[in-house]
């Protein structure tokens, strides 16, 4: 029986990466979780913040190893009175060959309403099924279920991310103003470091000091995201260069080194890079009064980044902070089940809004009758795609036309050709001319921009252009069978076989990210051909 009435308006969403959730609702979810921590420790009623509803189930699909996400979603399921399931993946399916997309539609189908916590090796996994099952969702009249990451491969860690800034939060006295902190260890691999590219936007102004030797060093894309965010960036290979430099953050956030996915090559120097991203007893006197260390653990055993001499020393932030992680969850679990929101005031996250004015018409009268030929011969009525790949090297205006040539299935009479651009001296551009087709509707308009962004594409009636349209960089590329995601561990890679529907978002100029595990793509890389 339902107790409380679940209508909030987080019902149903996926919290995938950091960033669904807009800064609002991150903080709502952080005032939430305070609330809630209080009343709970001093002993006040807590059930406005419970489900109590069998109807609800929770889910917990653990596909890599998990100690502390997986038990602190447990329990704070347990404490939601929700139906709880532990989907045993050692013994499931997925052993069948059953993908991720037919399994959770079958679980899906057991309960009236639900949400599902994945942990995957696949990155990208919630995003995709947030899409797969919204269409199922409707196709059964069912509520949308909630999906959220509990890490996903080496892509994002949101709910680690919202439980270390509600720890930070608690540190300074829930002043979001300013905050100082170095990130250290393996920052290349560790999914919790790349969520703060995000996460530490609840702070007005951010300081961040990225601490690794080259071979861990912080990747490139969520450097820049930082800078984008308006972060000050500081780059460091080793603690002792850090300590030196005399400029030290009074919050630190370890990593361990992430053996699991690393390379040959990078393993076999895993003693040497961990020794610099070690905490050695000699570098305390180098510490700014009151500083405090985050892990979001586990460390290791044998080779701790922040060793257990540090353990009972009033540095050690990192046992309070996975206890937040229950607190936090709970929160989650509350909102995305609709529970938690009716008081919710500030900006819901949403999509963003692509423009789609990537194809314009423009009047034919401003350009001169155009010469255009098949051979030697001008082409009365038929189409002419012209500026293919101007200004580029004559290889990829000749590899363009050719793309174009198999893409839009141009097995037609026609001809094609390099030639000089009036753009400048030396620039070339390409040219094909299809006199036997007269139309072109608006589906291959839209390819042929994803294709060739910067052509023209121009209809001959009567010997002269009756219509032109001016191609450009389309703001999504998605649904061709010859585009892919390059990164092997994406869910919409093709060797995954899960039916992912591929998508490219543009990010700047010609640089595209996957829609699901958000690798950075130059625009021709999107394409197999
Ligand atoms: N527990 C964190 C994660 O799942 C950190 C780690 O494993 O090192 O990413």
């Amino acid at each position: 029986m339902a107790s409380i009435q679940r209508t909030g308006p987080f019902k149903g969403r996926t919290i995938g990466v950091v960033n669904d959730l807009s800064l609002d609702e991150q903080r709502y979810l952080y005032q939430k979780a305070k609330e809630l921590k209080t009343l709970a420790k001093s002993g006040g009623d807590t059930r406005p913040f419970r489900i109590e509803d069998r109807d609800y189930q929770v889910y917990l699909i653990f596909m890599e190893d998990s100690t502390r996400t997986k038990e602190s979603f447990r329990n704070a399921s347990k404490f939601l009175g929700c139906r709880t399931n532990v989907f045993d993946t050692a013994t499931s399916s997925f052993n069948k060959n059953e993908s991720i997309t037919d399994t959770i539609k079958m679980l899906y189908g057991y309960a009236s309403d639900s949400c599902f916590i994945l942990r995957t090796k696949l990155e990208g996994v919630c995003r995709w099924l947030q899409i797969a099952l919204s269409a199922y969702a409707e196709a059964t009249g069912k509520p949308n279920p909630g999906f959220i990451n509990a890490g996903d491969g080496k892509h994002e860690h949101p709910t680690q991310e919202f439980l270390d800034e509600f720890s930070f939060l608690e540190h300074l006295n829930w002043n979001m103003n300013d905050i100082h902190i170095a990130l250290t260890g393996d920052l290349y691999h560790g999914r919790t470091v790349h969520s703060k590219a995000d996460g530490l936007k609840i702070f007005r102004n951010v300081k961040v000091d990225l601490v690794a030797p080259e071979l861990l060093a912080m990747p490139p894309s969520y450097v820049a995201r930082m800078k984008d965010n308006g972060f000050e960036v500081q780059i460091y290979e080793s603690l002792d260069e850090y300590l030196a430099s005399g400029k030290v953050a009074p919050i630190w956030y370890f990593t361990r080194l992430q053996l699991e996915r690393m390379g040959e090559s990078v393993l076999e120097k895993a003693d040497v890079l961990r020794k610099s991203v070690t905490f050695r007893k000699d570098m305390l006197g180098l510490l700014p009064e009151g500083t405090r260390f985050y892990h979001p653990l586990p460390r290791d055993r044998i080779n701790p980044t922040n060793p257990t001499f540090l353990d009972n020393l009033p540095l050690n932030g990192w046992d309070a902070q996975s206890e937040n992680g229950y607190w936090t969850r709970i929160i989650e679990i509350g909102m995305v089940s609709g529970l938690l929101g009716q008081d919710f005031e500030g900006e819901l996250g949403r999509p963003e809004e692509l423009p789609e004015d990537f194809i314009k018409e423009t009047t034919p009268a401003e350009h001169k009758k155009p010469e255009y030929k098949v051979g030697i011969k001008p082409v009365e009525e038929g189409i002419v795609i012209d500026h293919i790949a101007v200004g580029k090297p004559i290889e990829e205006i000749w590899s363009n036309i050719e793309a174009i040539r198999k893409i839009l299935k141009l097995n037609v009479r026609s001809s094609q050709g390099v030639y000089h651009s009036l753009r400048g001296e030396g620039e070339f551009k390409g040219i094909i001319s299809l006199p036997d087709i007269i139309s072109f509707g608006q589906k291959d308009l839209k390819k042929l921009a994803a294709i060739a962004p910067g052509c023209t594409l121009n209809l001959i009636r009567n010997s002269s252009v009756a219509r032109k349209y001016r191609l450009s960089m389309p703001p999504r590329i998605y649904g061709f069978d010859e585009i892919s995601c390059k990164n092997e561990n994406c869910i919409s890679n093709p060797k995954h076989n899960e039916g992912v529907v591929t998508e490219f978002v543009r990010k700047t100029g010609s640089t595209f990210v996957c829609k699901y595990c958000e690798r950075e793509h130059p625009f021709r890389e999107i394409w197999d051909i």
